[in-house]
């Protein structure tokens, strides 16, 4: 694996998600790190090598008891098992403040630009077994890498698209969508004989020439 050294521009990456960590979660300070010693405590990752890009990641922040990893080369951050949702439980709105519907949540938040062009699949830097890619809150379109034993990762800019979409009230709108595709899958609906498509052109016709008179009377 490549592994690129540490420049100026990855330092100053480095120091721009302490400072975005920072500013999500301001209360509390980020702990002077104490130098050339390893960071690795009873859990986290810091010492391991970042999956996005090989390079050793390092304790960026400690926050509500939370550990950052993160990587300076490619400004990735790891967080152990339950981390995030540590992170991020303060973050939705009062009750009938956020997104009503999938079409208001996108509305207010866009879907984040696809990163398709970089599908692989990363290992966890504990174990090592080929991480899962999740769809953060079923709809976000945040894809996470997940270790289901140890944490995910999250590429940069991918802890502040989470909180937009929590935000928003993106995670009550992706648990209604998850509970309604769980309730088409245990209630199939009843098969249906198949029109004919002689009488599916017909219907067709007709609704569009209701439309059509509808239109012309009360359009
Ligand atoms: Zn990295
Ligand atoms: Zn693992």
């Amino acid at each position: 694996m490549r592994r690129p050294r540490p420049t100026e521009e990855s330092r100053a990456r480095a120091a721009r998600i302490t400072q975005s960590l920072a500013d999500l979660l301001p209360d509390e300070p980020v702990p002077a790190r104490s130098a050339g010693r390893r960071t690795t405590g009873p859990s986290g990752a810091a010492g391991s090598d970042c999956p996005g890009c090989g390079e050793p990641l390092h304790r960026a922040a400690v926050r509500h008891g939370v550990e950052l990893d993160a990587c300076g080369a490619c400004g990735g951050i790891w967080l152990d098992a339950g981390e995030l949702e540590s992170l991020t439980s303060g973050l939705d709105p009062a009750p009938g403040r956020g997104a009503a519907d999938e079409a208001e949540l996108r509305g207010r938040v866009p879907r984040p630009a696809s990163r398709e062009s970089d599908v692989r699949y990363r290992e966890c830097p504990r174990c090592r077994d080929v991480m899962n890619r999740r769809n953060f809150g079923t709809i976000s379109g945040v894809i996470v890498d997940e270790c289901r034993r140890h944490g995910l990762f999250l590429d940069a800019g991918e802890l502040e698209e989470v909180e937009a979409f929590l935000r928003a009230g993106g995670r009550a709108v992706g648990e209604a969508s998850r509970a309604r595709a769980a309730a088409r899958q245990q209630m199939p609906p009843p098969p249906e004989p198949l029109p004919s498509t002689r009488e599916v052109r017909h219907e067709r016709a007709s609704s569009t020439a209701l439309d059509v008179l509808w239109n012309l009377f009360f359009g």
